[in-house]
């Protein structure tokens, strides 16, 4: 009885969930088609650049909902995992703030950053994790706070361990609150504390889950105080190592898209150098194309693995480089990346191959690299990161 009762309760919540979602989709979605056809219909250039700015925003916000159901569902995989490097602490706060300070000018809201002066300066975790709970901690403070309320954000080094330290960010805010019994229910998956949230609100109520077990994996836990109508602090700590003192600040891969406006610094020169490009889709074709105009880099393409391989062969010396997509028909990026890798020339071994591809799991990588590649570029790609890596092959 227990057991089916638990198999109703769950089948229920992931009903709801599924008619959330579907909402929380189709919002951006219809923003994106509405917007591309008002921008269509229009010879008004600020117009056109206005629904630009909303295609644009809505395209974001809905990769990063793709993001979360991705993560959800590796999470319920058990295939979750983290992939420590070495980063500045305080430069990672920064770079979230920057990128939810829009939101916070559009309420009118007060941020107030508090740093321990203890915490080093170089510190060992996953950065994109753990900026990804900072970012919906804060996210959810300014969503559920009202115009010009206070948000605080506080991080303190609360212990030392072996070789490292325990962190602890509390993020405070002045909103709606939560009641006590709600409390213990917000960081399950699917939920949310009432359904007229998600219509008032938005949100698909993954963050907090998606942020609990990510807390959990760094050996550290997370919890929530509120008084209902006053306001709710998030409170989480986290296992980190120290990095080494001397680290070169400000360098390191920086992966971070700046929201909206980075400003550009000039496009690097690639005009003595060939491309070979492939990739299936033929807009993802002329996406790439159109980016790296600037930087004059000479671009052929192949719409399969198998015309790549046989555009390699055919003449071996011809490219610099190979931006190789992963799923194509025909032949697969893997594949032809292994045939090109063995066949009997020198440039077979030499020529740089990096993968395009949506598939940025661990285990995807560590595929990208059995097969021979020498590194990879998510998709939707950052256009900074695809100059920066094909900058490091060309020169
Ligand atoms: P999303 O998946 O987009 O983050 P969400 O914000 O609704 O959606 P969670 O971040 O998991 O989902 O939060 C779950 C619920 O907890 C929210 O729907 C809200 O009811 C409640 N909640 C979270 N943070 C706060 C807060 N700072 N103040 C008041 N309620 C909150
Ligand atoms: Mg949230």
């Amino acid at each position: 009885m227990q057991a089916k009762q638990n198999a109703e309760q769950a089948n229920l919540a992931k009903s709801n969930f599924l008619a959330t979602m579907s909402h929380e989709i189709r919002t951006p979605l219809n923003a994106i088609i509405g917007m591309t056809g008002l921008a269509r219909a229009t010879k008004d250039i600020a117009r056109k650049d206005y629904c630009l700015a909303k295609i644009e925003g809505a395209s974001v916000h809905l990769l990063r909902l793709i993001n979360d159901i991705l993560d959800m569902s590796k999470i319920e995989a058990d295939k979750f995992e983290l992939s420590c490097t070495e980063f500045d602490f305080r430069k990672m706060l920064d770079q979230v703030i920057d990128v939810l300070a829009f939101r916070l000018d559009e309420k009118k809201q007060r941020l107030v950053v508090k740093v321990d002066e203890h915490i080093p300066s170089r510190i060992v975790s996953d950065e994109q994790r753990f900026s990804q709970v900072i970012t919906n901690l804060l996210s959810n403070a300014t969503k559920f706070t009202p115009h010009e309320g206070l948000i605080t954000i506080e991080a303190r080094k609360c212990a030392e361990i072996e070789g490292g330290c325990t962190l602890e960010i509390q993020v405070s805010d002045t909103g709606i609150g939560i009641s006590p019994e709600q409390q213990a229910r917000v960081f399950n998956s699917f939920e949310q504390v009432d359904s007229s949230i998600s219509r008032k609100y938005g949100g698909t109520g993954l963050g907090l889950a998606i942020s609990k077990k990510i807390v959990e994996m760094m050996h550290g836990h997370i919890r929530v105080e509120s008084t209902l109508g006053q306001g709710a602090s998030f409170i989480f700590t986290i296992q980190v190592k120290r990095g080494s003192a001397v680290g070169p600040t400000g360098e390191g891969p920086v992966e971070h898209t700046k929201s909206m406006e980075t400003q550009k610094d000039p496009a690097p020169c690639f005009s003595r150098y060939r491309m070979l490009l492939v990739e299936d889709i033929d807009l993802n074709r002329e996406i790439v194309s159109s980016v790296l105009e600037p930087t004059r880099l000479a671009i052929d393409e192949a719409e399969n693995g198998k015309i790549a391989y046989e555009r390699f062969i055919a003449d071996p010396e011809a490219y610099d480089v190979i931006l190789m997509d992963i799923h194509m028909p025909e032949m697969d990026g893997y594949e032809a990346t292994r045939r090109i890798r063995a066949f009997d020339h020198p440039r077979s071994k030499a020529i740089p191959i990096i993968a395009m591809t949506a598939n940025v799991f661990r285990e995807d990588l560590e595929r990208c690299r059995q097969a021979g590649m020498n590194s990879h570029l998510g998709k939707p790609f950052n256009v900074d990161e695809l100059l920066a890596t094909l900058g490091r092959y060309l020169k």
